[in-house]
């Protein structure tokens, strides 16, 4: 287990159904072997193309920077991914920088793990200063729980390294459910947005976590209020010890559905599974409730 103080601090004392205890707490069912979940359910071990880089799609390179992340995540797709094998390492941090510059089809490099801001401030600012000098990088994506889980980390330093890219910047947070997001976490994404980052959130749609339409609304409205836009709203992967957080895709489409009914499109993120060798996420449509549906012809 690994949970930051200040996220515990946003726990209800004394109250085992806590969304984010359940986020983070180990849970028996966990040991189960459920048939379909494995070790590797996304297909990164195929994706690997070496000195730290994973490529699924056109454009965008996803680069490994660290296996640590601030907190350990119960439903996490990469909880038995061999991160030391795959994670760059600083000896290759040029092997990377050569195939990114010889790549001229990548517009995008994103920075994950693990978790990337768990890199030292210097470290962080050498990586992007060397991914400055690419000529035909367009964007630099950052996919990182700390704002969220650990609000201290984005300190001054950070925001100088973000102002320091060439490229602009998109981070894309990770909350799966609005008490994740107190007062600190939202002077924390303020700093962000400050500094011109584009900020969007990625969650998982996660049984006993968020699996309502109600918490679903009130972590749109919340992120909003935070200056956050939803992003995805993923399906679990299929990872071992995680089968018990599964939302049927059924019932996930009905869910997605309702809160498009009740929120401003900008609002509603997409529902997505990732599915190995697919060439982009795949898109799950909202299934509309007759009584939306019954509205709608009103409203025509
Ligand atoms: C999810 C993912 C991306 C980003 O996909 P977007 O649809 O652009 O957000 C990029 N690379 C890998 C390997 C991914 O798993
Ligand atoms: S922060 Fe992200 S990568 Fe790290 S354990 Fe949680 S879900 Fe997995």
């Amino acid at each position: 287990m690994r949970v930051p103080a200040s996220y515990i601090g946003r726990m209800r004392p004394g109250d085992p159904d806590d969304p984010l205890l359940r986020q983070v707490m180990p849970a028996p069912e966990e040991s189960k072997n459920v048939e379909g979940y494995t070790d590797d359910p996304v297909g990164d071990s195929a994706s690997v193309r070496g000195a730290g880089i994973l490529q699924k799609y056109e454009g965008r390179a996803l680069l490994m920077v660290t296996g640590a992340c601030a907190v350990h995540c119960r439903y996490c797709f990469r909880r038995n991914f061999p991160y030391a094998e795959h994670a760059l390492k600083s000896r290759d941090l040029d092997k990377a920088l050569h195939l990114l510059n010889e790549d001229q089809s990548i517009k995008e490099v994103i920075l994950s793990g693990g978790d990337p801001l768990t890199l030292t401030n210097t470290r962080l600012a050498d990586l992007i200063a060397k991914l400055s000098t690419i000529p035909h990088l367009r964007r630099v994506r950052i996919h990182t729980r700390l704002p969220i889980v650990l609000p201290r980390r984005i300190d001054t330093g950070l925001v100088d390294c973000l102002d320091s890219s060439r490229q602009p910047v998109v981070i894309v947070v990770h909350a799966n459910h609005a008490n994740e997001i107190d007062t600190e976490v939202r002077a924390a994404l303020a700093k962000l947005a400050d500094h011109s980052a584009l900020l969007l959130n990625q969650a998982v749609l996660l049984r006993g976590v968020n699996d309502s339409v109600s918490a679903l609304v009130e972590l749109c409205e919340s992120l909003f209020e935070a200056r956050v836009l939803p992003y995805y709203l993923h399906q679990l992967d299929p990872v071992k010890g995680a089968a018990h957080f599964q939302v049927e895709d059924s019932r996930a489409r009905r869910l997605i559905g309702e809160v498009a009914g009740r929120l401003p499109g900008y609002l509603v993120p997409r529902l997505v599974r990732e599915q190995a060798g697919a060439p982009t996420k795949l898109w799950l449509t909202p299934t509309l409730h007759n009584s939306a549906l019954h509205n709608m012809t009103h409203v025509t």
